[in-house]
């Protein structure tokens, strides 16, 4: 019923009676032309090929991925609030705006069989009391009719700053600290897998999740991100 009433775009903040204006869902539109087609980075618009440099060097394990804005643009309060302030409200809107945009189903037309959502630790979720990367899956799964599981991946706790920590320590860690719960494995042999996030930067640890589900038999891995960073170096 509240989104009858007169309520704030999360793009602009303009009162109106959608979640998402008009000119915001241009916007979103708009920033989708020329991105890489398996990390969303922008490529140049006469680049034949359609991935960037760093995905033909070295290719990442997941297949593709979609996400809706750039980190730092007109999303990212509306992302912020969402995070910490669980305005659940909000993920309502960035739904609306990525069926406007986005397929609720690969682009290759198959369907996607499960959406998993990035785990945080115990201690973590503990501490923050939400995991925001669940809460988008819970919404999209209900709107598009596709499984959702919060108990297929996991993540160990690691101790120490990540910050700190050097390029190699950082990799080393995140290749140990996700696992797949083994009573579930089955759940995801020969599965098109869509991992759900809000926020992706360099995209390791997808390609981490990625190549564990394959490791397990998932036969394909998707990212549906709402943000991405500009560029590959991490923030
Ligand atoms: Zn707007
Ligand atoms: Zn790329």
């Amino acid at each position: 019923m509240y989104l009858l009433l007169p309520t704030s775009c999360i793009g602009c903040q303009e009162f109106q009676t959608a979640t998402i204006c008009q000119k915001c869902r241009k916007r979103l539109k708009d920033f989708q032309i020329n991105r890489c087609a398996q990390c969303a980075l922008p490529i140049a618009p006469h680049e034949k090929n359609s991935l960037c440099m760093d995905c033909l060097k070295k290719r990442p394990a997941f297949d593709a991925t979609l996400c809706l804005d750039s980190y730092g643009g007109f999303l990212t309060e509306a992302i912020h609030s969402y995070k910490y302030q669980h305005q659940i409200a909000i993920a309502h809107g960035l739904l609306d705006a990525w069926l406007d945009i986005h397929p609720g189903r690969l682009q290759n037309g198959q369907v996607v069989d499960w959406i998993l959502p990035i785990p945080l630790s115990q201690e973590k979720l503990h501490q923050r009391g939400f995991n925001q990367s669940w809460e988008l899956c819970k919404i999209f799964s209900k709107k598009l009719r596709i499984k959702s599981h919060w108990k297929v991946l996991q993540r160990i706790h690691v101790e120490g700053d990540q910050a700190s920590a050097s390029k190699q320590e950082r990799a080393h860690r995140l290749n140990n600290v996700f696992s797949i719960i083994p009573k579930n494995i089955s759940l995801i042999k020969n599965k098109n897998i869509v991992l759900i996030d809000d926020v992706m930067t360099t995209g390791a640890t997808l390609s981490v999740i990625a190549q564990l589900l394959k490791d397990f038999g998932a036969q394909s891995v998707h990212n549906w991100v709402i943000l991405r960073t500009p560029t590959k170096s991490p923030c």
